[in-house]
């Protein structure tokens, strides 16, 4: 989807240039017709799929997906993302459950009716078509021509095929334009490139003008730099689209970077559904804490140990860990004395600090990761390894191999019971 990449200027001229670019063709596409789907909403019922007797691959997903939204499923390998994603799609059978297209039940209605374009991790390109076969070929198998003894007497059936012929042509162009790949559409795909092949793929779908996008880990074989600039051109796409688009990923990073809601799932059921933001800010529980967010949150398991003033003190590994009323509020009603919980801290809220600072934790730095303005100072603090990131100023001249103290900031910390759930904050 790189508009132009052959650039010699700046990265924030192209990038401009680029989005300018995008929105200018979009427009023009959409006056043709080409760009303008149909919006779809989609909601899932109580949704399960079972391949094997016993074991169901998704359970009982729920899920109401809007108009023009941009939602991406998350959650590692083997959690049922594609599963649910091919389900939409038609591709797999529901064992339970219904699903909804704009209102209307489709679970018996085959995959091409659907009014869906899906996008694959591995392209799925025709290597014996080019580029242009490849993005014509799903319209030239819906063209409709008269029947052909009535097109042998009158000519029509010429005609409309040069007429039905062109339309698509001017299609495939307007989209290829769009994608940046126009100068490609005579190659075959093995003379592309990783990225230009998503590219036809993406474009292919595009040409069908579909009311949902599905995408099934579309940007997994690219290497990391286009990976990034992909996402934010898919991103733009969606803004100028209005489209409603479902996309799966096990990279919570992407997950973050395009979704306007991220649905993480687990061993086949839901664990939590909102924007990225209510996902960082408040998981509903550890998996969900632990999987969103790099570095990944660090888990203290300690117990719980008394309740000092209206403030709860966990205890953990000898030290203490303050979690104030002001925000936790009465934890000693909530939580028996004893009791074993888990305090999540997210690692820009760890930080080192003098030895002698109140509630601070000393451990041993291991590893110190520099990414220029920032820091990851990875240390042992007693049998916990964690994960602290800071600002390269705030490094000073510690080295790995020496004693560093951590603080540990009750305020800004999760709370996760024995069982894993997060326990809610009083504001
Ligand atoms: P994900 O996309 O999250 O990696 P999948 O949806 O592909 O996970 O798979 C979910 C579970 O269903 C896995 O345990 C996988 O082994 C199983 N599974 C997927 N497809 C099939 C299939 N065609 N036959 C049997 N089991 C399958």
């Amino acid at each position: 989807m790189a508009i132009a990449v052959s650039h010699a200027t700046p990265a924030a001229s192209v990038q401009c240039t680029r989005v300018e670019w995008i929105i200018v063709v979009l427009c023009r596409l959409r006056a043709r017709g080409v760009a303008s789907p149909l919006m779809a909403s989609i909601r899932l019922t109580a949704l399960s799929k079972s391949y094997r007797a016993g074991s169901l691959a998704v359970d009982g997903a729920s899920l109401a997906i809007a108009d023009a939204e941009f939602v991406v499923l998350v959650g590692p390998s083997g959690c049922g993302k594609s599963t649910l994603l091919r389900m939409i799609a038609g591709l797999e059978e529901c064992t339970k459950g219904t699903i909804e297209i704009d209102g209307r039940v489709v679970n018996d209605v085959a995959p091409r009716d659907r009014d869906i374009a899906m996008v694959f991790q591995n392209y799925a390109l025709d290597p014996h078509l080019s580029v242009r076969g490849n993005m014509r070929f799903g319209l030239d198998r819906r063209r409709s021509y008269p029947s052909a003894w009535r097109a042998l007497v009158s000519g029509e059936y010429r005609r409309r095929r040069r007429d039905e012929s062109q339309q698509i042509e001017e299609r495939v162009r307007s989209a290829a334009r769009t994608l940046g790949i126009e100068p490609l559409l005579h190659r075959a795909p093995r003379e592309l490139s990783g990225g230009q092949r998503q590219r036809v793929a993406l474009g292919r779908a595009l040409v069908r003008n579909p009311s949902v996008f599905l995408f099934d880990e579309p940007l997994s074989n690219l290497d990391a730099l286009l990976r990034s600039e992909m996402r934010t051109e898919l991103r733009i796409l969606h803004r100028s689209l209005k489209a409603t688009m479902v996309y799966v990923t096990h990279d919570q990073e992407e997950a973050m970077s395009l979704a306007d809601r991220i649905v993480v799932l687990r061993d086949g059921v839901v664990q939590q559904v909102g924007a990225p933001t209510e996902l960082y800010e408040r998981p509903t529980n550890r998996f969900v804490a632990g999987f969103i967010g790099t570095p990944t949150m660090n888990m203290l398991e300690g117990t719980f140990d008394r309740v000092d003033g209206a403030d709860a003190v966990v205890s953990w590994h000898g030290s203490s860990i303050r979690l104030p009323a002001s925000r936790w509020g009465a934890l000693g009603a909530r939580l028996a004395q004893g009791c074993r919980v888990v305090v999540g801290i997210r690692p820009d809220r760890l930080a080192p600090c003098h030895p002698e600072t109140p509630g601070s934790v000393p451990g041993r730095l291991v590893a110190l990761e520099r990414y220029g303005a920032q820091c990851d100072l990875v240390a042992d603090v007693g049998p916990v390894r964690v994960t602290a990131r800071c600002g390269a100023e705030r490094v000073g001249s510690l080295r790995e191999g020496d004693p560093i103290s951590m603080a540990i900031d009750g305020n800004s910390a999760h709370l996760f019971d024995e069982h894993g759930q997060a326990l809610a904050t009083s504001r």
